[in-house]
């Protein structure tokens, strides 16, 4: 997860880089900006937690090991980013989802590497209060 941040204290947060020609944010490392076609130069945000999701789609069929059927999406955060995650903490459920419902970023172990690491992954799930 090249973009999560997690820091020492406080909590995790996605890193965005903003162009400084235009302002227009990316998840993940750019070479140019494909708004303003310059090559930056960028610098890196970190990005809200919460922000709103913008699709989903339920998972019926996956690799072996991997359970279903479990809830994908993308997430508009208010920065301009679009986020691919998968949806935690909701029912698989087209019922209890909704697009435009706020949602908020956590983490928690995906796997675990060949060296026995913990894989820190990020999720979104609906937003509390
Ligand atoms: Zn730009």
């Amino acid at each position: 997860m090249p973009f999560l941040c997690l820091p020492e204290e406080g909590e995790p947060y996605l890193v965005g880089q903003r162009c400084r020609s235009c302002g227009a944010v990316y998840l993940g490392e750019r070479r140019a900006c494909s708004k303003c076609t310059r090559e930056g130069p960028f610098e890196q945000i970190p990005l809200s937690r919460r922000g709103e999701l913008w699709v989903w789609s339920i998972v019926h069929q996956s690799v072996p090991g991997v359970p279903v059927p479990y809830v994908v999406g993308i997430v508009d955060l208010p920065e301009g980013v679009s986020v691919r995650c998968n949806l935690i903490d909701v029912e698989p459920d087209p019922a209890k989802l909704r697009f435009g419902m706020p949602v908020e970023m956590t983490t928690g172990v995906s796997q675990q590497d060949r060296e026995g690491n913990d894989v820190v992954a990020f999720y979104f799930r609906p937003a509390r209060g």
